[in-house]
């Protein structure tokens, strides 16, 4: 049986509805900002219910202008995962601010407890990761950034409809950025990102970013970006955004049946999961024995398994700088321990039931 990893064909497979809504916006011709944008950003502040979204080229750039319109300047430090995508750090980088290292709990999130160890005159914002979809533990996160005046941009781009105590991610701290990367839970054709905030300075400051900084055609206030959503991709947006909350279910259903499945092998532990953290599992990973071994035993077996990451960002030759020589050892055991299933919403149950096989066959 093959499992991949993968589904973006199934997902666009059916929607001849979608390619007539395309051909309507392209004889209307409003290709830049326009209707279908402020019709997606409104949608997608209800859903994760926000009072603004503001619809960006990408999800490192949602990083990036969040950080901006929070006041970060070059120089200023800003406290992040020791185990993210590199965009985390990439988007601290483009600022000419400087990315300050913590290492991860075992649930792959932020570990509250080493931030303030970290915080420096410095020190401007955190960027807590909701890394695989595994929501960090804000509550303790807003706390340290009210004692220390610091700004919070929450990377959500893992973690659409993930939920911290029933808030969604992307709402809880100054501002919130997602991914419309194809390989994101929600996503569209191409490059695309979305910023959320309940402050409607940011919101502000964040819409003249993405623009050039123009408050009209003729008019700079600020110099900023080029970095609009594409209005097209907003239509795939709007298509596919009522499926959202269907999608976190599916995934969220057949995380539980893996886990009911593969837990109750002796050589494979689920991660440590906080009761107040609802995951959305944009990676289903455990931890596992022998893990290299499992890992080629299920590819030849067809099950497309990934690694997320093999080597932690810190570790990065381009990210080296940064860290210090200083070592993360909870990200370097997830490195060496963790392998991700695929675990998205057009898995089939025999797919499922074929992964737990396999795995329970290599450890017998
Ligand atoms: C995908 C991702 C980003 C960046 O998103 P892009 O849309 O690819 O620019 C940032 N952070 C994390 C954790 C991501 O997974």
């Amino acid at each position: 049986m093959k499992v991949r990893y993968s589904y973006l064909g199934e997902q666009f497979s059916d929607c001849d509805d979608l390619w007539d809504d395309l051909k309507k916006f392209v004889a209307s011709g409003d290709f830049t900002l326009g209707s279908k944008l402020q019709e997606f950003e409104s949608n997608f502040a209800d859903l994760i219910g926000v009072k603004y979204a503001i619809g960006v080229g990408s999800g490192t750039d949602a990083l990036k202008i969040s950080l901006k319109a929070a006041g970060v300047t070059a120089g200023d430090e800003v406290i992040t995962s020791s185990n993210t995508f590199v965009a985390t750090v990439g988007a601290i980088n483009e600022l000419g601010a400087i990315p300050v290292f913590v290492d991860v709990k075992k649930d792959s999130c932020i570990d509250t407890d080493l931030i303030e160890y970290k915080i420096s005159e410095k020190t401007r914002a955190i960027i807590p990761v909701h890394f695989t979809g595994n929501v960090c533990d804000m509550d303790s996160i807003m706390a340290i950034s009210k004692r220390y005046n610091l700004k919070v941009v929450e990377d959500a781009c893992q973690a659409i409809l993930g939920k911290w105590n029933g808030l969604n991610a992307g709402s809880i701290g100054d501002l919130g950025a997602f991914s419309l990367h194809p390989l994101k839970n929600i996503n569209i054709w191409s490059d695309g990102g979305l910023i959320t905030t309940n402050d409607e300075t940011y919101a502000y400051q964040a819409r003249l970013l993405r623009n050039h900084g123009l408050v009209d055609r003729d008019t700079v206030l600020k110099l900023g970006f080029n970095s609009r959503l594409d209005t097209f991709q907003a239509v795939v947006g709007n298509w596919l955004l009522p499926k959202a909350e269907d999608i976190a279910e599916m995934r969220k259903s057949n995380a539980r049946y893996l886990d009911d499945g593969l837990g109750g092998t002796q050589q494979i532990q689920l991660p440590q999961r906080n009761e107040l953290s609802s995951g959305v599992f944009h990676i289903y990973w455990v931890l596992a024995e022998n893990r290299n071994a499992l890992y080629e035993y299920c590819l030849e077996r067809g099950i497309e398994v990934k690694i997320h990451y093999p080597t932690p960002i810190y570790r990065q030759d381009a990210c080296k700088m940064f860290s210090f020589g200083e070592e993360f050892p909870i990200a370097d055991y997830l490195a060496s321990n963790s392998i991700s299933f695929p675990c998205d919403q057009h898995l089939r149950k025999e797919q499922l039931d074929y992964i737990i096989k396999v795995v329970r066959e290599f450890y017998s």
